[in-house]
């Protein structure tokens, strides 16, 4: 399939140059040509592993053969994305893989994809993290031949245990605990990418939440979702409720719709961080200065995929329904989830109050459920007033020693050390 950037639509690019560049000239993002269609009863139907080898080959021919597509199919996805009844609506977990959130998914295929498209130069994966991210990609690349990965992570400023999940790993993964903020890490990370001669030297690659190889990986759990909601539950229709920072899965939803997929419609669930939904009422983009709230993965004011999912809702004509839920509304949320039985956490209660608020008669809701409770255990235990048990890979994590590196906030210092490693 081709991709075209969104921003210069003459500047094309196979997926595979897509996905190794990750941005296209003037920071565009790429975008597919035209968004295949499949046998929809048929995908639903077959295992999962089939499922996904339908799906993916559109997007990955010619560059990659079915028989390699199965092969980093059962490389990147050796986790389920299991769905729960809550109440009267389908939870979709996707926080079952090794870091505990559904970035697992995109950061697992792209490091598939990407160890693969390299070939013989180097590759340096450098990302700044506030803490899911970083965790994503450290696990997803360990031990990937000739790939070097160094994360940037502002010190003291993300807990423990999301510290150790990532810190802990070595080998090919370095971490940098930098003396500033999340700002100060991207700051260098930026510098390091404007840096040409630095870039080309140790083929510096962000691996960012842009890459078409984490979205059309995300576009597969859609289709998990709707074969396992029973077919006459959405006779009614079926209503997605996505919790949304950066917007990248909400477009691999809409990607699943447009390819066939009985979805019926997508409500986009922000935070207080709402630059969408006042854009869809309003019309005008007015991006705010983001604020902290306890579903801190989408405190994004200025999401980077939205001209994607803008565009597929122009090609297709379809609406977004987009509700922003405050911080007491996310407590609320979680407590009324629990009385149903369920344990969630700040982003799943997001989605789960979105999708409440904008269900109507006799359609069924699902919302998506994008990070295990224990990853955000002191917000949920202080709302609900008991303690979760620690899932055995935090425990693990714990126990074992932190090999960060320090250093200080300065563009020199990390190209030595960028330089020096790539020297090993
Ligand atoms: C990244 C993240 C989100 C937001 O996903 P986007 O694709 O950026 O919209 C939601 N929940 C969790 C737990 C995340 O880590």
């Amino acid at each position: 399939m081709e991709f075209f950037n969104l921003r210069r639509p003459s500047e094309r690019a196979s997926f595979a140059e897509a996905a190794r560049r990750g941005l296209g000239s003037d920071q565009g993002l790429f975008h597919p040509s035209a968004i295949p269609t499949v046998d929809a009863e048929a995908a639903l139907a077959a295992p999962r592993s089939a499922r996904y080898r339908t799906l993916l080959s559109p997007f990955l021919s010619p560059d990659f053969t079915p028989e390699e597509i199965d092969r980093m199919v059962a490389a990147a996805f050796t986790f389920e994305a299991p769905v729960v009844r809550a109440g009267g609506s389908f939870a979709l977990e996707l926080f079952h893989g090794p870091t505990l959130a559904f970035k697992d998914f995109g950061a697992r295929f792209m490091a598939q994809c990407l160890s693969r498209i390299k070939g013989d130069a180097p590759m340096t994966i450098l990302t700044a993290t506030s803490g899911d991210t970083g965790a994503a990609v450290a696990s997803a690349f360990q031990g990937a031949p000739g790939i070097r990965v160094v994360v940037l992570y502002p010190e003291g400023r993300i807990s423990r245990p999301q510290e150790q999940l990532f810190c802990t790993i070595g080998g090919n993964i370095a971490t940098v605990a930098v003396k500033g903020s999340f700002d100060d890490c991207q700051a260098l990370v930026k510098a390091a990418f404007d840096d040409a001669s630095l870039a080309s030297a140790i083929g510096l690659n962000s691996a960012n939440s842009i890459n078409v190889s984490r979205l059309v990986a995300q576009v597969l759990y859609f289709w998990d979702l709707c074969a396992a909601v029973p077919a006459d539950s959405r006779a009614g229709g079926l209503v997605v409720s996505v919790p949304s920072g950066n917007f990248g899965d909400l477009t691999a939803g809409l990607m699943a719709k447009a390819m066939g997929a009985p979805i019926s419609r997508f409500v986009a669930a922000t935070n207080a961080n709402d630059t969408v939904p006042r854009y869809l009422r309003s019309g005008r983009w007015e991006p705010r200065a983001t604020v902290s709230t306890a579903s801190n993965a989408m405190d994004v004011s200025r999401p980077s995929n939205w001209p994607r999912a803008e565009r597929i809702l122009g090609d297709y004509g379809w609406s977004l329904d987009a509700v922003s839920v405050g911080e007491a509304g996310t407590v609320t949320a979680l407590r009324d989830l629990d009385a149903l039985g369920y344990t969630g956490e700040p982003h799943c209660a997001v989605a789960y109050d979105a999708l409440r608020r904008s269900l109507r008669p006799g359609e069924a809701g699902a919302f998506l459920c994008t990070a295990h409770p224990a990853k955000f255990a002191d917000a949920v235990e202080s709302v609900l007033g008991r303690r979760l048990p620690v899932p055995p890979a935090i425990a693990a994590a714990m126990s074992r020693r932190n090999l960060s590196i320090r250093m200080e906030p300065d563009p020199e210092k990390l190209r030595a050390y960028l330089l020096e490693g790539a020297a090993d």
